[in-house]
């Protein structure tokens, strides 16, 4: 039985007093729900006032990113642990803003995988490929790429703590959807090079999400798919209303 997981990524949005704001009143909102694990994650600045917004509830907090040291001279760098003593029990890592935009590399991501399970966050890595990349017919080379890159010398006990998210970066931000069957093929894809990789046990239950203009209108649609276990949502989890409902169309 694998425990649908629906993650926020508010990016680079909401400051201390709409990130409380948006917190609280998602908390008010959700009392009845408990048969899903809901993620909130803010920016770095405004992960104090969402742990206040989320209190008493079983909402979880995350953070967006990380770095692989304990400490040390890296100017405007966050650490494992300072996301631990901030309330965080999960972590969004090897996001496709953070490949592009900042340069993140495999070799990263499978650091910041290690450290974060070392601490005992709970890590989301993003896996996914560029629209180019799929009209070359690649989605499969790419995303099992960085599949075997994240996973690389990881142990069964480790991998089994992971959560995957498949995010095409061509539907990220652009109102662009992967059809539920494409979407779910890839995860099928995903699951079963996790096989040749792991065990059964970890084939059957990872949590795999789907990330990618997910909105209220096509989240039933995605999320009643077999290999589909809950979605990153970055545009429609800002908003109350749109988060909530995509929630509820989690709930089996
Ligand atoms: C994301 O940021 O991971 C994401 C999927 O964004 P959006 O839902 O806006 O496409």
């Amino acid at each position: 039985m694998r425990i649908p997981v629906i993650a926020g990524n508010w990016k680079m949005y909401k400051t201390d007093k709409e990130a409380y704001e948006l917190a609280s009143s998602l908390k008010n909102r959700l009392k009845d729900v408990n048969s899903i694990k809901i993620v909130l994650c803010p920016p770095f600045t405004a992960l104090s006032s969402v742990k206040k917004g989320i209190e008493g509830s079983n909402i979880h907090l995350g953070a967006q990113n990380m770095h692989w040291e304990d400490e040390g001279a890296f100017t405007g760098e966050i650490s494992a642990k300072m996301l631990l003593s901030s309330g965080c029990s999960f972590v969004i890592l090897g996001h496709s803003e953070r490949r592009m935009y900042f340069s993140e590399t495999n070799e990263i991501i499978n650091k910041k995988l290690k450290k974060a399970l070392e601490v005992g966050l709970n890590p989301i890595v993003c896996v996914g490929e560029r629209l180019e990349e799929r009209e070359a017919g690649k989605t499969e080379e790419v995303v099992e790429n960085h599949l075997k890159g994240a996973f690389e010398e990881l142990s069964e006990k480790e991998a089994k703590k992971v959560v995957i998210a498949y995010e095409p970066v061509w539907a990220i931000g652009t109102g662009k959807t992967a059809s539920p069957k494409q979407a779910n093929d890839v995860h099928r894809f995903i699951r079963e090079k996790l096989k040749g990789l792991y065990s059964q046990e970890v084939y059957e239950s990872k949590i795999i999400l789907y990330g990618g203009s997910v909105k209220p209108e096509n989240a039933k649609d995605l999320l009643n798919q077999v290999d589909i276990d809950g979605a990153l949502v970055g545009g429609a989890s800002l908003k109350t209303d749109s988060f909530e409902k995509i929630i509820r169309s989690a709930i089996i």
